[in-house]
């Protein structure tokens, strides 16, 4: 008979890492859990259990200096670390304890252990956990050698060996039984997580010291006294790792780091699925993705938000860059394929556009447009229809009136930190609202009209050719933002397909097919005035973004790929249309064909948009009810994605009938919408 304690724990804790060798109180959790738990009399031996990975030998190190016995395996499968402790020590009880409970209570333990021992039918499996009464972090969880043997031959679910017990919890003839305290402590956190939980460890330690070996009663007696200095990490969840994914922890960390969490709106996870979006990506092919749990998942969603018209991680496009990672990306000297770039796009925009500038993301190219058409028309003011990016000559739109930006794809934008100056100088239009221009153009303060071409709806009554009238008339340089619609429905700008010429188009998004590359091409005539003024930046010089520029731009030409996405897109919508009318059920489609987006009509639409998205992801697809098209979008995807989308349709006509409810069907809460601040 041997009874062993088999702590598991790894410096690769995904909510809190290295939290175990993290110091409180002047001791580190490891040292004060090993402190505590050496004190029980029942138990012969402690292990640890930790993984192979490399980053764990700093903990191996450490806890075998002093004394205790490591033992190595998978960091997934920790039932399989646990039955290799038990085969190394001999065990023939265990007793299971995390690392990340430093109050870990010795009499508690000898209590399980002595009850385990002295049960006369023969208990398998005892804890103090099932249900809780215990406080969150003095769990305890005591069994046979045997059983888990059992367990580490019938449990196959990645979720019972990542866990070790839900087998020996759940499973029949297996005997069980739980210690319960005679009050109900279970909301109480002793356990470390989070950065909240180590303030709280702190604080606890701090009123008990300098007795580290304090006992329950004690505990319990200062919970009574002070209970404010149990709560700073009150608001955390109950074992809410076990049921929360790898993406859903890391974007809760870099919510702490990083304000919103992210450096773009349209990729946060609440504008999708709160609580619930995967959020971050491992690999990518094609339109396949793989998330932080190495689940595989189909992108039949926004495509990186519209960048990879050809698809993810192309072979071609790749290769060109991988080239350049080899040669060099960055040099004092100049990168030749930039000349080549820009020879190539005003060959494309030709006969008008001679000269180009490159940039790195949208807004900047926008930002570089707006400075070049203030400086050759040298007026201040800009009239604009659309979304242009963040910068602040296009927010300080909203310092006037702060619903100037309402129906520009972002209402509700917040021009804090632009200067109040600014106010008057940048005017909104609406779409196909020609008379509102002319109005701005009639206070002679407009030099730049900056526009989408076409966003959500179609140009009527010649709107683009007396845009570009009233342009000329007045000496305005009229540039299209063509970052998004770029090539997604001719070889080049929009513009095209309307027969109207801009001054100066804005290129983004897609032309690198996912690498940062964005350009403004314009006419030789307001292009110059870029030298009248100050335009620089070190890494719109890189190399990687004109390389993969021009292997994009080769490969959309010889695929055209704008008929293909475009031809996909209308396909979807067909489908979209047959499949929501087979259910009854009403949707909304708006967009150019390759960057659909719908909605389902009636009330509580961020509702249904959750849904959808809910009940796609749970099929194995990134698909908020949008559809940016790709070239890896084949039929056999679209075929997939149907299939899906039929039950999900389903789903939404049972609970527009009434036959469900919405909000029980939802598992988290519905996602934002516009801009909604993050907390
Ligand atoms: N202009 C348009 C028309 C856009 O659609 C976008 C991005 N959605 C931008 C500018 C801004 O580009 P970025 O996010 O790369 O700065």
């Amino acid at each position: 008979m041997k009874t062993v304690a088999i702590v598991q724990a790894r410096m690769g804790s995904s909510r809190l890492p290295g939290k175990v060798m993290k110091a409180v109180a002047g001791h580190r959790l490891i040292d004060l859990l090993l402190r505590r738990l050496r004190q029980a009399q029942t138990v012969d031996e402690i292990v640890l259990a930790t993984t192979e990975m490399s980053l764990d030998d700093q903990l191996v190190n450490h806890v075998a200096k002093q004394g205790i016995r490591v033992v190595r395996g998978s960091e997934s499968d920790v039932l399989s670390r646990y039955l290799k402790a038990v085969n190394e020590t001999g065990a023939t009880t265990v007793i299971r304890i995390t690392g990340d409970c430093p109050f870990v209570m010795p009499d508690l333990v000898d209590e399980l252990v002595s009850v385990f021992h002295a049960s006369e039918e023969g208990l398998q499996y005892l804890s103090n956990i099932d249900p809780p009464t215990y406080p969150d972090g003095l769990d305890i969880e005591v069994f046979t050698a045997e059983s888990l043997h059992r367990a580490g031959r019938e449990a196959h679910d990645s979720y019972d060996r990542e866990h070790v017990t839900p087998f020996l919890r759940r499973e029949d003839g297996i005997l069980r039984d739980v210690i319960r305290l005679d009050r109900d402590l279970s909301a109480l956190r002793l356990t470390v997580d989070e950065p909240d939980d180590l303030i709280m460890v702190e604080a606890v330690m701090g009123a008990l010291a300098p007795n580290l070996d304090f006992n329950l009663e004690a505990l319990f007696a200062l919970y009574d006294e002070q209970p404010m200095l149990f709560t700073v990490n009150s608001a955390i969840v109950r074992n809410e790792g076990a049921n929360m994914s790898n993406g859903q922890k890391l974007w809760k960390r870099a919510k702490r780091v990083i304000p919103g969490g992210n450096m773009l709106l349209s990729k946060r996870a609440e504008m999708f699925l709160p609580d619930r979006w995967p959020a971050y990506f491992k690999r990518t092919d094609g339109c396949r993705v793989w998330d932080m749990d190495g689940t595989e998942l189909i992108d039949a969603g926004f495509m990186g938000i519209g960048t990879n018209t050809l698809g993810y991680s192309h072979a071609e496009v790749d290769g060109a860059v991988m080239e350049v990672v080899r040669n060099g990306n960055m040099c004092t000297l100049n990168a030749p394929e930039e000349v080549l770039l820009a020879e190539r796009l005003v060959e494309i925009n030709s006969p008008w556009a001679e000269m180009v500038r490159f940039a790195r993301s949208g807004g900047e190219a926008n930002a570089i447009a707006i400075r070049i058409g203030r400086a050759a028309s040298g007026r201040d003011g800009v009239a604009i229809c659309g979304y242009h990016g963040w910068h602040d000559w296009y927010l300080s739109a909203n310092l006037a009136d702060d619903a100037n930006l309402d129906g520009h794809l972002l209402p509700g934008l917040n021009p804090r930190g632009v200067p109040r100056n600014l106010a008057g100088n940048t005017m909104p239009f609406m779409y196909n609202d020609f008379a509102a221009l002319e109005k701005l153009v009639a206070t002679d303060k407009i030099g730049v009209i900056k526009m989408e071409v076409v966003r959500n709806v179609e140009p009527t009554d010649d709107f683009l050719q007396k845009v570009r009238a009233l342009a000329d008339a007045n000496g305005i340089v009229l540039i299209f933002d063509e970052c998004t619609s770029g090539f997604r429905e001719t070889f080049g700008g929009l513009y095209k397909k309307y027969g109207v010429e801009p001054d100066m188009a804005v290129y983004g998004k897609t032309i690198g097919n996912g690498y940062a590359v964005t350009a403004v091409v314009g006419r030789g005539s307001v292009m110059e005035a870029a030298q009248s003024t100050f335009i620089s930046s070190t890494f719109w010089t890189e190399r990687i973004g004109s390389v993969a520029a021009l292997k994009t731009l080769e490969v959309m030409e010889r695929e055209e790929s704008w008929t293909q996405i475009t031809d996909t897109g209308n396909d979807y919508r067909t489908r979209l249309r047959e499949v929501a009318d087979s259910h009854d059920v009403e949707v909304v489609i708006g967009g150019l064909p390759s960057l659909t987006t719908w909605f389902v009509q009636g009330e509580n639409v961020a509702g249904y948009k959750t849904l959808v998205t809910q009940e796609m992801l749970k099929r194995g697809f990134l698909a908020p009810p949008a559809f940016y098209a790709s070239l890896a979008h084949t039929p056999m995807v679209l075929d997939r994605t149907f299939e899906a989308l039929d039950e999900v349709l389903g789903i939404v006509a049972d609970c527009k009938a009434e036959r469900q409810s919405l909000e029980r069907i939802l598992e988290g809460p519905i996602c934002h919408t516009g801009f909604n601040r993050l907390n």
